[in-house]
């Protein structure tokens, strides 16, 4: 039997996702052009409303602002969404307290 000196102290500790219906609604709720991005190519941080979108695809781009490089991709269809964020670190949200 392996050893394991050092066992994850998470292991069995999480909840399932919907867990994060609330925080995600909180979040989703806010003007999304607010939020605050890092370019996962150049490091540049900005303001969402501060990206290059190019409208004229099948759905949005995003790029960055300073490298050009692409930071999100939205289509729409009538009932669907979907949303591809892979070219930001992260997104933070300021919140009203
Ligand atoms: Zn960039």
């Amino acid at each position: 039997m392996p050893h394991h000196p050092h066992p994850d102290p998470y292991t069995g500790q999480y909840e399932d996702g919907n867990a994060l219906a609330g925080p995600l609604s909180e979040i989703l709720a806010v003007d999304p052009t607010t939020a605050l991005g890092c370019c996962t190519g150049c490091g540049s941080q900005w303001r969402l409303a501060r990206l290059h979108v190019y409208a004229h695809a099948p759905g949005y781009v995003g790029r960055c602002p300073d490298c050009d490089h692409v930071i999100l991709r939205l289509v729409r269809s009538p009932d669907k969404a979907w949303l591809d964020l892979r070219g930001t670190v992260a997104l933070t949200f300021s919140l009203d307290t």
